[in-house]
């Protein structure tokens, strides 16, 4: 009776195996053909519910992690979304020294999901005790039978998607795919499908995209890392004002740089054209594609694969509020659409 059930066994189940989605209006004007990979479709709305499930997984069959055990990682972001997902189903603790930027609505999102949230000050230096780093390696010192994620410097978050994305992609495109483009961040996406697509075919070109502001491009170009590359800007995700050892830049071919801007307009032309609502770095990735484009990067032959991270409804009062671009002066409040309003 029980194997009539079409069931998963739990969410986890639904990790991975997200669709590659051709574009069809966004890169009409392109030589080339576009694909998708909507990360979007993991259960945990991006493509860190892989890393999060890998890394956790690695550890269990080390033995290093028993029920009841607690995971620990600084981040509001997408990690820590999928973090406290797979601890809830496992059932371990999960907890989360997060910077007091972090908006309500984030903090109120991974308690419900189970997780002990430390709001650590923003204003303080890495090596103050009070940041967020040092509450995480502090916690993890102090509690008995836990693990510290450490997402930027585990080579496991390389792996994972070494594991998944690459051979995913590969599979996909039944091998004939010709340009891999991914933001960096931790730099454990691009890495771990660069490595497996290059053992594969070694001529596939893997395509970059830092934000400026951020390090990285620079480090890759020089192996040094210039301070006068760091500044604010606000795409979050995309780029580091250090270098990540999850980041392995000798199977990056080259790292274009895009502007908040673009990114931002670029993020709501995809839900537009493409009726995939997605999140800021998607636009960022898309804003690349384009650039890369005008180089001259692409021919009729090539197949463009583009790694979209997450899901488009985590940046409600970001991209996709008006008044929030306006408010950056990405627009002029007289080109937003008109709300329409109805009158009772
Ligand atoms: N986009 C978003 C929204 C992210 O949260 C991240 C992770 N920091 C990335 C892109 C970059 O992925 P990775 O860390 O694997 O380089």
């Amino acid at each position: 009776m029980k194997e009539d059930i079409k069931a998963y066994d739990n969410v986890l189940s639904l990790i991975g195996n997200t669709p590659l989605i051709k574009l069809n209006k966004l890169t009409k004007s392109f030589t080339g053909n576009f694909y998708a990979k909507v990360e979007a479709f993991n259960p945990g709305h991006s493509t860190k519910d892989r890393i999060a499930l890998y890394i956790i997984e690695e550890a269990e069959r080390q033995g290093i992690l028993s029920p009841g055990d607690t995971i620990i990682e600084t981040t509001s972001g997408n990690t820590g979304f999928s973090l406290a997902m797979v601890s809830i189903i496992k059932g371990y603790n999960c907890i989360l020294a997060v910077s007091s930027k972090s908006s309500r609505d984030k903090i109120d999102m991974l308690r419900s999901l189970g997780a002990k949230v430390y709001v650590c000050p923003a204003h303080v230096s890495a090596d103050d005790e009070r940041s967020y780093y040092n509450v995480a390696k502090r916690l993890h010192q102090e509690t008995k039978g836990s693990i510290y994620i450490n997402q930027y410097f585990n080579q496991l978050n390389i792996d994972a998607h070494y594991k998944s994305t690459g051979p995913e992609i590969w599979e996909q495109t039944s091998g004939k795919i010709t340009h891999l483009v991914a933001c960096s961040g931790t730099g454990g996406t691009i890495s771990g499908a660069a490595k497996f697509l290059k053992e594969k075919n070694p001529n596939i070109r893997i395509l970059g995209v830092d934000a400026f502001g951020s390090v990285l491009k620079k480090y890759h170009e020089t192996k040094e890392l210039d301070p006068n590359e760091i500044y604010p800007y606000r795409i979050e995700g995309l780029g580091k004002n250090l270098i990540p050892t999850a980041t392995d830049f000798d199977s990056i071919d080259h790292f274009m740089k895009v502007t908040d801007e673009e990114s931002a307009h670029m993020t709501r032309e995809i839900a537009k054209q493409e009726g995939l609502f997605v999140g800021y770095t998607s636009g960022a990735v898309m804003q690349a594609v384009k650039q890369y484009a005008e180089e001259g990067e692409f021919n009729e032959n090539s197949n463009v694969v583009v790694i979209f991270p997450d899901h488009g409804s985590r940046y409600m009062s970001k991209v996709f509020s008006d008044e929030w671009m306006s408010d950056q002066g990405f627009f002029d409040s007289v080109n937003a659409e008109e709300v329409q309003k109805i009158e009772f």
